[in-house]
Parts: C-alpha cells; sequence; structure tokens
C-alpha cells in the first residue's frame, strides 16, 4: 500500500521546504520525503556548549538575497553582521601583509592586471542571460573552455593569476580548471557580480543568523510535522497513468507530481521507470560537486580583535586560504572559520584526521601569529564524504554542458518537477537560490494541476 498525496518533495533542504510550504499554503497535500535523519540538507548547526552551536554548512546571507531573508523575517529568525572591524591579512608570495578594504597592498602591477581581468569579466557577466546562459551571444566559445584557459589569456602575471584562482576557490570549491568562463559568468550574473559574491559587506558574506542558519529550515519543517519523513532515501521514482510513485525504504509514496531537490548529480542517481529523456540523463552523468571542508577552530576569545584585525585572512600557501571570523555575536568563544577548498580539500581529505588539523591550524598560525597555535577546540566537516551532497557548495558545470544540456536542468519531465539551488537563474548555489527555485516549482506544479 502507498501512502497518498496530491505533490511529493524529494529532499528537506530550503528548496524543499519551500515548495512544501507554498503547496502547503495553496491547500494542497504534500510529503517530504528527506534520506537523512535530519532537514537542512546542505546547512546544518553542530553544538560546541553552552547553548552555542557553529555552522558547518551555507551560513551567509547578503544584499538582494530577498527571498532568503523573508523567510528569516517570517520565521522570527534574527540576522546579524559577519564581524568585519579591522585589518585584513593576505600571506602571498611568502610575504604576509595588512590591509583595510578591498585592495590588498601588493605590487601595483599585479593589482592593475587583476583589476582589467576582473573589469573584462564583469562586462561579460552582464551579457549572459541568467535564465538562460546557453543562449548567451558567443555562448559555445565561452563555453568551450575552462576559467583557467580564460586567465591565461587575459592576465600579464603568474600572480595576478594565482589571486584570480584564490576568487574561484572561495566560490565554487574548485580550480579555475575545473568550471568553464560560461559558467563563472552566468554564475557572477546570478549574484549581481563577482565582486559581490566575494564581498564581505555588501556582499554575500554580509550577514548570519542569530542561532545559525539550520534554524531555517528546522522551524519551516516543524510546520509540516509528520509529512517531513526523515531517513527516507527516494531510490526509484515511477510514473504510470496520472500517478508518480516513489520508493524508499521507509515505504512507497503515491502523488500526483514530484519535485526532486537534489542536486542533479544525486537526482542522477534515482532509477526512474520510465527512463528519463536522454539529455536529461546526460546532464546528470555531467554535474560534480565542489571540494570543500569546512573547518572551525575554536579560541577562549577572538584573540585577533585586540590586534587590529578582522579575522578575514586569505592566502596561496598549503591548508586554509580563506578565513573568516566566526564568533557569536558575544564574542565568547572566538572562533576563526577556515575553508579548505578546490585541490586542498581533496588532498587533505585523503590526510588522517591529525594531518588535517595541523595543516589548518598552521595556516592560521601564518595569518595571525603564534596565538592561533594552542585552539580550544577544533570541528570539521568534509563535504565531499557526505552521501546525500556528493560534495559542496555546489554543482560545478564543465565546458560545453550548459551549452549542450542547459534547458534539461529545469524542464518537467512529465509529473517530475526539478527544483535545487542549481536551477535557480538568481542566487544559483546559495541559500537564496534554493528558496527561490522551491517557490518556482511549487507554482509551476500549482500551475499544472
Ligand atoms: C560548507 C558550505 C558553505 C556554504 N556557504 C553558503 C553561504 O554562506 N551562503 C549561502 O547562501 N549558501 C552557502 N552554501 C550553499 C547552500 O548551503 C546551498 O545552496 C543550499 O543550502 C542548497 O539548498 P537545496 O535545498 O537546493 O539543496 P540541499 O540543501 O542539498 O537539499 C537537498 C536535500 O535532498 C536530500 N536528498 C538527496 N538525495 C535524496 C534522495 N534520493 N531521496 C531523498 N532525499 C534526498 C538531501 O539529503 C538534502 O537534504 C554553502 C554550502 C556548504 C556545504
Amino acid at each position: 500500500m502507498s501512502e497518498a498525496a496530491d505533490v511529493l518533495v524529494v529532499g528537506a533542504g530550503l528548496a524543499g521546504l519551500a515548495a512544501a510550504r507554498d503547496l502547503t499554503a495553496a491547500g494542497r497535500s504534500v510529503v517530504v520525503l528527506e534520506a537523512r535523519d535530519r532537514v537542512g540538507g546542505r546547512i546544518v548547526n553542530e553544538a560546541i556548549g553552552d547553548g552555542k552551536i557553529a555552522e558547518m554548512g551555507g551560513q551567509w546571507a547578503g544584499p538582494t538575497q530577498d527571498r532568503l531573508y523573508a523567510l528569516a523575517e517570517d520565521l522570527g529568525v534574527a540576522t546579524f553582521p559577519t564581524y568585519d572591524t579591522g585589518r585584513k591579512v593576505l600571506h602571498f608570495n611568502g610575504r604576509r601583509g595588512t590591509y583595510t578594504g578591498a585592495i590588498p597592498r601588493i605590487n601595483p602591477l599585479v593589482l592593475a592586471d587583476v583589476g582589467r581581468a576582473q573589469a573584462r569579466l564583469e562586462a561579460l557577466a552582464r551579457k549572459v542571460p541568467a535564465d538562460a546562459p546557453w543562449t548567451a551571444a558567443r555562448a559555445a566559445q565561452l563555453d568551450g573552455q575552462t576559467f583557467q584557459t580564460w586567465v591565461r589569456r587575459n592576465t600579464a602575471s603568474s600572480s595576478a593569476r594565482k589571486l584570480l584562482a584564490l576568487g574561484i576557490e572561495a566560490v565554487f570549491a574548485a580550480e579555475p580548471g575545473d568550471v568553464s568562463l560560461l559558467h563563472v559568468l552566468f554564475y557572477s550574473h546570478s549574484g549581481g557580480s563577482f565582486q559581490r559574491l566575494i564581498d564581505t559587506t555588501g556582499g554575500a558574506q554580509q550577514d548570519r543568523f542569530a542561532g545559525g542558519s539550520a534554524v531555517l529550515a528546522e522551524r519551516l519543517a516543524a510546520r509540516f510535522g509528520d509529512a517531513v519523513r526523515l531517513a527516507a532515501p527516494v531510490s526509484r521514482i515511477e510514473v504510470r497513468g496520472d500517478a508518480v510513485t516513489a520508493s524508499t525504504p521507509a515505504g512507497q509514496f503515491e502523488a500526483r507530481h514530484i519535485i526532486v531537490t537534489a542536486p542533479p548529480l544525486l537526482a542522477g542517481r534515482i532509477e526512474y521507470v520510465p527512463a528519463l529523456p536522454a539529455w536529461r540523463e546526460q546532464l546528470t552523468q555531467r554535474t560534480p560537486m565542489g571540494s570543500v571542508i569546512k573547518c572551525q577552530v575554536i579560541y577562549d576569545d577572538p584573540f585577533w580583535r585586540s590586534e587590529g584585525l578582522c579575522g578575514q585572512a586569505t592566502g596561496d600557501g598549503d591548508g586554509a586560504r580563506v578565513v573568516f571570523d566566526n564568533s557569536p555575536p558575544d564574542a565568547t568563544p572566538g572562533i576563526l572559520l577556515a575553508f579548505l577548498e578546490g585541490d586542498e580539500a581533496r588532498r587533505l581529505g585523503r590526510e588522517p584526521a591529525a594531518v588535517r588539523r595541523q595543516a589548518v591550524v598552521g595556516s592560521l598560525v601564518r595569518y595571525f601569529g603564534p596565538r592561533a597555535a594552542k585552539p580550544a577546540g577544533y570541528l570539521e566537516l568534509d563535504w565531499q564524504q557526505e552521501r546525500w551532497s556528493g560534495g559542496c557548495y555546489g554543482t560545478l558545470f564543465g565546458p560545453n554542458v550548459w551549452t549542450r544540456y542547459g534547458p534539461a536542468l529545469r524542464e518537467p519531465a512529465g509529473p517530475i518537477h526539478w527544483a535545487g539551488t542549481e536551477t535557480s537563474p538568481m542566487w544559483a548555489g546559495y541559500m537564496d537560490g534554493a528558496i527561490r527555485s522551491g517557490e518556482r516549482a511549487a507554482a509551476e506544479v500549482l500551475a499544472a494541476l
């Protein structure tokens, strides 16, 4: 016997929960099937004692992420600004320097080189339609090269190339050779500009959520009671006549429509009967996830603040290349958030935990001095090993994927609809994009019903 609802939703991340909210508000019955034993997907809190948490997945919000701020307001979740007062650290080509503002104090010729390349990038990005990147002028040419190829042609110095690579690692958890130029342009336009993706105040890292971002998913899911089924990975979706059936170890569920919010890679691991159109199947063969290990290094207090540092650091050496002050609002304890991204996540992900921790703490000592050497605590989450994410922050589009398979990302296959942050024209890859995608898919289903 199958349980029945009007609509099934696969995944209780922000996309699935936003879809469920809108469908329920329109009077439709919904069951959300979630593989994990928790809601939130790529957002998750970890307790650090004293009722405090550290966020191990997505956490920041920034200007124009209107759907994310609206959800927080609706759920009564307050925001507070990311700590952004004081000097930043850049450890580059073996030398450490500090600076305020957006521009580090390094060789002006290198800065000009980076500035020229970024200005070209922003101008190209503005011309890529975020709702259909494959229709951009010269799309095949933009998509037929990696970002690395473009950078080689558009910079004069190896230092400029290294700085741009740091930006790509920070935004995609990948290397410049992992993504197509068209994907970087799409992604930049989707969030407004590349600069907005990397900025703290005024950019995607501007604000944080009181109690941690995961409370957004927890509070939203609480509204649906037992309509959210945990530990219910969907292994098979069968369409027969007007009905669609999802099979899980927690039983079978039947509805008229189903919204799949898992990232394309994981959506492709579900068995579909009848088989999906070939181009959708081939799309999901070409959508790997980024490589990131998120580390939270805990100190008794944020000692860097009293030294005039804001806790943000970037470097081109081993270990963490992007660091933020991630302390709770009352600054107790002090937390440095250290990202291992792209090749460093791949390399250190294969090392024993003690070696990885040493590499992370070692990079913090390079940035913040010997006081960083003895943390009071250390947490890490290797997203590469998360069965139900496959990696993070999101899907990487390599060469010739957007232009060959782009429309298959959102086009429904009969009663099967696709959501998830990857499918959003605005803020793709981010929490805001996830919410937008759930809202769009719910509207699509309501129109079809
Ligand atoms: C370390 C890290 C840092 C990030 N930083 C930020 C940030 O600061 N700001 C920001 O906006 N975004 C950030 N992101 C990205 C952000 O977290 C995601 O874009 C967003 O949470 C995606 O939501 P979603 O609902 O689209 O997908 P998901 O959260 O991945 O939800 C999909 C759900 O589907 C479930 N699922 C998968 N397969 C199946 C199946 N077969 N059956 C049933 N369920 C299944 C999964 O368990 C998951 O719960 C970050 C992500 C990570 C990991």
